[in-house]
């Protein structure tokens, strides 16, 4: 007879490798974590969890809450504060590194290795003057943008789980201690490899580069010449992201070199901010006075972020080879937007107008104050739905017959095609109030509405019946709402 065995790793049993901190202390400062005494378990991804294939229900061992808070280890891991620096806003800040993150270890998953990572759990030798600390405010907002991202189809680290604890911890306001787990292949950054060019230690960027391809960029081959072609990857990747975040309407807020992966994953949830209203210049970062990282020059400081990391590689790739990756960056930008804007008007065909269409939708949407979300979604229904929101005048009018012309020339029947729409034009994504609105009940104590944002975020193309208060805007109790890098 067959006994059914449990499936997955047990949280002891999980086997940890840690072959960033093997690079060395010029990389990384080993560095205990401080945990939050007496955190509880507050959210766990199971989603995430599964790519470790740790074992469904470990998260409600102890043990898992005290790796989640930062207070015990698994055997094996050896963990590591790294260092790099970076250009903030526009500025070369020079070293900055894990000022309140510790790469605990890596685990072998079955596409590749996943690194976890303690955000949260206290001083490092970089943390300059400030604690060590992350509060359940900026922890909430990274678990579920994390998650979210993931689940809109938008390359993005992970969340493992988070943990919260009565510790004070001084902002604008005092708040409490909180924790995250973070996952990704690779935490390293753009801004990984700068410091060292800037401090002309060219063997340790040799070596940084070396350890990123054979992982991450096998393609890339061997010999001198696989340095530019990793570059390039690096851009398409990062021009493909780009392009994604625009269409789905995600503001990242601070995207200093040193907040961009090595991998074109989105890094680091801050001030971010999902587009409401679609309104081009959104400023999400409230701290962002200049509008640096607005909406709609997210593209172009992409590219701009590309440049410097060119700098950076300059000692291991001719100027004539950078200049040839950069260039990819804007077709494969275009391509990439092109594809993600006919997918969300549901148009399986190309044709050479079809830029025309989408741009005069941005117009009219951006000239009424539409929301991004609520349109698309609205259109992915029938365009009875979305003139209910963009208006029945005459420039609305002659759009929607333009869409309809367009729409005609399309195979397969109406109803197939809003369905795909409805597979790529999500119903909810992740509204600032309504992260505040599980973040407000968590610091009161009560999980539950942090529990019901994440079922809601990971199935975003879903209709959430009793949840329809989400897909709106912002209530007046919420109306002000701002965020900031304080965090
Ligand atoms: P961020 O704006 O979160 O990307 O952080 C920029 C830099 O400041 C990084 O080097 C962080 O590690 C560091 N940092 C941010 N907040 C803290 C904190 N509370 N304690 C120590 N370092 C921090
Ligand atoms: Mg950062």
């Amino acid at each position: 007879m067959a006994i059914a065995l449990p499936r997955g790793t047990p949280l002891d049993d999980l086997r940890f490798a840690n072959s960033f901190a093997a690079l060395g202390d010029g990389f990384s400062e080993r560095r205990m974590p401080a945990g939050i005494p007496g955190a509880r378990l507050v959210a766990f991804s199971p989603a995430a969890a599964a790519l470790i294939d740790l074992r469904p229900g470990e998260e409600q061992s102890p043990e898992f809450a005290a790796l989640a808070s930062g207070n015990a280890l698994v055997a094996g891991m050896e963990p590591v504060a790294a260092l790099y620096g970076g250009h903030q806003f526009g500025v070369w800040a020079g070293q900055l590194g894990d000022g309140r993150a510790l790469l605990l270890g890596e685990v072998a998953g079955e596409a590749g290795p996943w690194e976890l990572q303690l955000k949260g759990g206290g001083v490092t030798a970089f943390s300059r003057f400030a604690d060590g600390r992350a509060v359940v405010r900026s922890t909430i907002r990274e678990f579920l943008a994390s998650e979210a991202m993931h689940h809109l189809g938008v390359p993005t680290t992970r969340a493992l789980a988070m943990a919260a604890g009565d510790e004070p911890v001084l902002r604008e306001r005092v708040e409490r201690a909180a924790t995250v787990i973070r996952m990704a292949p690779s935490f390293v950054r753009f801004g990984s490899f700068e410091i060292f060019h800037y401090r002309k230690q060219h063997a340790e960027l040799r070596t940084l580069a070396d350890y990123v391809i054979d992982r991450f960029y096998p393609e890339c081959g061997a010999g001198d010449e696989r340095y530019a072609r990793f570059f390039t990857a690096v851009v398409e990747r990062t021009a493909a992201l780009m392009a994604r975040w625009q269409a789905v309407g995600f503001a990242h807020g601070v995207m200093n070199t040193d907040n961009f992966s090595i991998l074109g994953l989105t890094l680091d949830y801050g001030p971010y901010g999902f587009l409401e209203t679609y309104e081009p210049g959104f400023i999400c970062n409230h701290s962002d006075e200049a509008g640096r990282y607005a909406f709609d020059r997210q593209p172009t400081i992409g590219l701009w972020n590309c440049y410097a990391l060119a700098e950076a590689l300059s000692s291991l790739i001719a100027k004539g080879e950078l200049e040839a990756g950069l260039a990819r960056f804007e077709p494969v930008y275009r391509a990439t937007f092109m594809a993600l804007l006919r997918a969300k008007l549901g148009l399986a065909t190309q044709r050479d107008d079809d830029a025309d269409l989408g741009l005069e939708a941005f117009r009219l949407l951006a000239a009424r104050r539409i929301d991004w979300t609520n349109f698309w979604r609205a259109l992915s229904h029938s365009d009875a739905a979305a003139t209910a929101l963009l208006g029945a005048d005459e420039s609305s009018r002659s759009w929607f017959a333009a869409y309809a012309a367009r729409v005609a020339a399309e195979p397969g029947d109406d109803a197939a095609r809003r369905a795909g729409m409805r597979a790529t034009n999500p119903k909810y994504v992740l509204r600032n109030w309504v992260a505040q609105e599980a973040i407000e009940a968590c610091e009161a104590g009560d999980d539950s509405v942090v529990h019901a944002l994440y079922d809601v975020v990971r199935a975003p193309f879903d209709e959430h019946a009793e949840r329809e208060a989400w897909t709106q805007q912002a209530p007046a109790k919420y109306a002000g709402l701002s965020v900031s890098c304080s965090s």
